[in-house]
């Protein structure tokens, strides 16, 4: 019990572990910019996003 229902939307997901926001993976996630992605979406995705190349 470390979040109340104040503000955030907390009809999406239950419990406090985070996973791919695109194919639901829970491995390799990059948490960045309030979103929550595996390395390889968060490539695909960040060019499309506006962020260049990440190092
Ligand atoms: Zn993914």
């Amino acid at each position: 019990m470390s979040e109340s229902e104040t503000g955030e939307h907390a009809s999406q997901r239950t419990g406090d572990q985070h996973e791919c926001q695109r194919c639901a993976r829970k491995q390799g996630l990059v948490g960045k910019y309030d979103i929550w992605l595996c390395r390889q979406c968060f490539r695909e995705i960040a060019p499309k996003m506006g962020f260049k190349k990440y190092r």
